[in-house]
């Protein structure tokens, strides 16, 4: 079984762990340090990042989920997860955070509820290795007061931009997405995650 812990103190984590199952992978739901045995890769889902963020302090996940990440532990965000992962958040210097993804992000940068929307990007497709072709394929991206990525640091591939505006990217073996794949049939990314969760358990 490859074990794919889903952060579930808040948010949209349902609809990742039924991604998660469709492609062969076995979510554990993460609510606390308790549930971060025997993982073997992990996804961060969207919802709402200061609140999740709070969690992470009250239940004492922060520094626990940073070790895991910086164990190489695969990672697939997306939304809040993203902005829980960035070093920076542009106005929330305060807001807790992971700082494991070398990214500056600007939350809320497509406005509010009401103006949410899908829109078919072009993306570069998340590789597996360095040394992997890059491959494009088209991914319908949706967004839900999305944040954008303002920088990104020189080891950060871009996966996805829009109007100059970076909304994926790839650091090693974190993958992070401004919009929500786990609200489409497209398990482009959740397949990348369950193979490099994979590789991982095999490596242990
Ligand atoms: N705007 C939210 C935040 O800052 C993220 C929205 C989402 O995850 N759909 O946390």
């Amino acid at each position: 079984q490859v074990r794919i812990g889903v952060l579930a103190l808040q948010g949209a984590f349902r609809e990742h762990c039924l991604a998660l199952y469709a492609v062969g992978a076995k979510p554990v739901e993460i609510r606390g340090s308790d549930d971060m045995e025997n993982l073997h890769g992990l996804c961060l889902p969207g919802g709402e990042s200061t609140v999740m963020a709070k969690l992470l302090v009250q239940n004492a996940m922060l520094d626990r989920l940073v070790k895991l990440i910086q164990g190489n532990m695969p990672v697939f965000a997306t939304c809040a997860g993203l902005i829980l992962l960035s070093n920076e958040i542009i106005g929330f210097e305060e807001q807790a955070r992971l700082r494991c993804l070398d990214i500056a992000v600007n939350r809320n940068a497509f406005g509010r509820q009401k103006e949410s929307f899908t829109e078919e990007l072009d993306i570069v497709c998340p590789c597996f290795s360095e040394k992997d072709t890059e491959k494009h394929c088209v991914f319908p991206a949706v967004f839900i007061r999305a944040p954008q990525i303002a920088q990104a640091g020189g080891n950060v591939k871009i996966l996805a931009q829009r109007k100059g505006r970076i909304l994926a990217v790839q650091e090693k073996s974190i993958v992070a997405t401004a919009f929500h794949p786990e609200l489409t049939e497209n398990l482009l990314f959740h397949t990348w995650l369950f193979e490099k969760a994979k590789e991982y358990k095999a490596s242990l």
